[in-house]
Parts: C-alpha cells; sequence; structure tokens
C-alpha cells in the first residue's frame, strides 16, 4: 500500500520533479549495476591464480600473480573513486550544482585557454590526419602476396593493391585493415604483424637456406631459437589467417551494417535533440528556470536524458560487435584457417594481455571485442569439424 501511494504521489508530482527523479534514480541504477558486475569481476581476480591452459606458453605464472594483484589493488580503487563520484555527481544535482557552475564559468571563460576544441582537434588529428603522414610501401611479390591474391580471388573479394604499413609505432590493435569503395579495395597490414618477413628475418631463413613450410611445423630448432629472441611476428599462413578475419567482415556485411546503425543513430539523437530543446521542464528539472542556454540544453539532453537511451545502445553494440567478431573468425575457420589463426592471436596478444581471465558477464557488458581467451576456446571448439 505504502509503495503504491508514493508511487501515485510522485506521478503527481510537477514534470520538471518527475524528470530530476528519473534522472538521480537511473544514474544510481547504473551505478549499482555496474558496481555489481565491478564485485563479480574481482571474485575473478580473487579466485583464479593459475595461468589458464591455453596461455601456459605465453604467460608465465609470475606475470600472471603480479598482473592478478595489480589488478585486485585497481579495483580497489576504482571502487573508491567510482562511490566518490556517484555521490558527487548526485550532490551537484540535488544542490543546484549545474546553474551554479554555469554563472561560474560564464565568469572565468575568458582565462581558459583550450577548450573542448582543443580536444575535438586532437582526436581529429590522431585518427584522420595523423596517418596521411603513415608510410605505406607496396607489399613485395612473392608467396605472401600471391597467397593473399589466392585468397582475396576466392571469396570475390575485388583487390587491387596490398601495402604495408609502419604500425609499430602507434598503439592501435588492429593489424590488418582494408579499405575502398565498391571494386576498388586495397588492403593493408601493419609491419609489426609481418615480423619475420622485415629484412633481418629473411636473412636468417636466406642463411639457412630454409623457406618456411606450409604446415608451419618445418622450421629448425635453430631459427626457432634465433627468431623467438626477437620481436615475434606471423608466418605466412597466420598473416593469411588473420586477413583471413578481416575479410570475414566485409564478405559477411559488418562493415557496411555498422555504418548505417550509426547514420541511424546519429539521425535519432538529432531528431529527438531537436523536439526536446525547446522543453522548459528540463531545462527547470536542473534548476534552470528563466533561462535555457543552448549549451545546456545539449548537456542535459545528451548527458542525462539520453543515458538510458546511451546506456542500451552501447550494450546492443557490444553485443553486436563481439558477434561480428566470432563471425569473423568462424569465417576464417570455414576457410580452413582455425589453427593459424590461433595460433596468430596469441603471438599478436603476447604483450598486452593485462590480465586474460574475466567474469562473463562483466565481459558481456564491457568488451566490444571478445578477449583472447574466450574466442581461443571458440576456435578450438570449431576445430574439431
Ligand atoms: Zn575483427
Amino acid at each position: 500500500m505504502g509503495m503504491w501511494a508514493s508511487l501515485d504521489a510522485m506521478w503527481e508530482m510537477p514534470a520538471e520533479k518527475r524528470i530530476f527523479g528519473a534522472v538521480l534514480l537511473f544514474s544510481w541504477t547504473v551505478y549499482l549495476w555496474e558496481t555489481f558486475l565491478a564485485q563479480r569481476q574481482r571474485r575473478i581476480y580473487k579466485t583464479t591464480t593459475h595461468v589458464p591452459l591455453e596461455l601456459g606458453q605465453i604467460m608465465d605464472s609470475e606475470t600472471f600473480e603480479k598482473s592478478r594483484l595489480y589488478q585486485l589493488d585497481k579495483s580497489t580503487f576504482s571502487f573508491w573513486s567510482g562511490l566518490y563520484s556517484e555521490i558527487e555527481g548526485t550532490l551537484i544535482l540535488l544542490f543546484g550544482g549545474i546553474p551554479y557552475l554555469w554563472r561560474l564559468s560564464g565568469r572565468f571563460c575568458g582565462y581558459a585557454g583550450f577548450g573542448p576544441e582543443y580536444e575535438v582537434l586532437v582526436t581529429i588529428y590522431a585518427d584522420y590526419i595523423a596517418p596521411l603522414f603513415d608510410k605505406f610501401t607496396p607489399l613485395p611479390e612473392g608467396k605472401l602476396k600471391q597467397e593473399i591474391e589466392v585468397m582475396a580471388k576466392s571469396i570475390d573479394f575485388p583487390l587491387t593493391k596490398v601495402y604495408v604499413v609502419e604500425g609499430s609505432k602507434r598503439s592501435s590493435h588492429s593489424n590488418a585493415y582494408f579499405y575502398g569503395f565498391f571494386k576498388n579495395k586495397r588492403i593493408v597490414l601493419f609491419d609489426t604483424l609481418l615480423e619475420e618477413y622485415s629484412v633481418l628475418n629473411r636473412d636468417i631463413q636466406e642463411e639457412s637456406g630454409m623457406e618456411p613450410r606450409s604446415d608451419g611445423e618445418g622450421d629448425s630448432e635453430e631459427i626457432k631459437a634465433k627468431v623467438k629472441s626477437k620481436k615475434q611476428g606471423c608466418k605466412n599462413e597466420e598473416v593469411l589467417a588473420v586477413l583471413g578475419h578481416e575479410l570475414g567482415h566485409w564478405k559477411l556485411g559488418h562493415t557496411v551494417k555498422n555504418i548505417i546503425i550509426s547514420q541511424m543513430n546519429s539521425f535519432l539523437c538529432f531528431f529527438l535533440f531537436a523536439v526536446l530543446i525547446g522543453r522548459k521542464e528540463l531545462f527547470a528539472a536542473f534548476g534552470f528556470y528563466d533561462s535555457q542556454p543552448t549549451l545546456i540544453g545539449l548537456l542535459i539532453i545528451f548527458q542525462f536524458i539520453f543515458s538510458p537511451y546511451n546506456e542500451v545502445l552501447s550494450f546492443c553494440l557490444t553485443v553486436l560487435s563481439r558477434r561480428f567478431e566470432f563471425q569473423a573468425d568462424a569465417f576464417a575457420k570455414k576457410l580452413g584457417k582455425a589453427k593459424d589463426l590461433y595460433s596468430a592471436l596469441i603471438k599478436l596478444n603476447k604483450d598486452n594481455l593485462g590480465f586474460p581471465v574475466s567474469d562473463w558477464l562483466f565481459s558481456m557488458w564491457h568488451y566490444s571485442h571478445p578477449p583472447l581467451l574466450e574466442r581461443l576456446q571458440a576456435l578450438k571448439s570449431s576445430k574439431q569439424d
């Protein structure tokens, strides 16, 4: 009875109070949910004390233990900092902090050197302009190039050129990608993927008169030892397997689907924004009774009003992206590359493993790319057929 009565009372409140209450309630719901997930993940850190079997050859137990303790520390810290910022945010909302900060920022605006424009510029530079200066070299004629062309042809990929780009300087976890419109596509391989094909490695192979064998088992112990002492790249077959995954994204239409989704999302957001920006009760809910500054409208609508939508959307996109990754892996497997992709993934993730075990629910909510272990397990389970 009491609950219904108070719900009724809430419903009779003015619109701006209801909006405010809903925003606050949602913010705490998300906070509690995230905390719940973090606790689940924390339990994994506490109980997983041995390196998973699949990673035995690339991670020793000392590194594993160090990373485990570090993650435990980090999770304690983020628990307290998360609690602090949630309470801080709530207090700011409750005590009308946004109008206060807005007036304050008006006063200090003149002093600020870098605004948000600065950040946008940096992002644009890093994402779109810096790559223009990367060194693209055509992949030299040879076995690898031939094999790439054969594979592209076998799945009707309209390949025109294959490039190698110096990717080692930037921290990017992509190893290969393609670009170009319609019937004119290029494949770009990061040089880090091709380590064994760098000049140094080729010398070693020529010196001992050995071509890498297609089954990947043929390297003599001597070469293995030499190669091992350097940073490891991928063999021909592994490079092809990684490419098989990337081309899977193309063949299965993932790229197009992503573009369509993001276009639809922008359209929807602008449309809703246009509808909502004129609503005075939205401003009133956050303490702006007699003025409706557009910047504040942006903040309120995108940060608070859209937040349920954003949570749902970002979860759906995460799920979708993981599906796409598994599908692309399965595609590579259908091309007969499960084994090579398996070993390539292990090599490529060697240096950025962090703590490799995660709680399934935590992982499902947070990781748009499936963790290495999950991908390996999926590849292994599909290896049988
Ligand atoms: Zn992928």
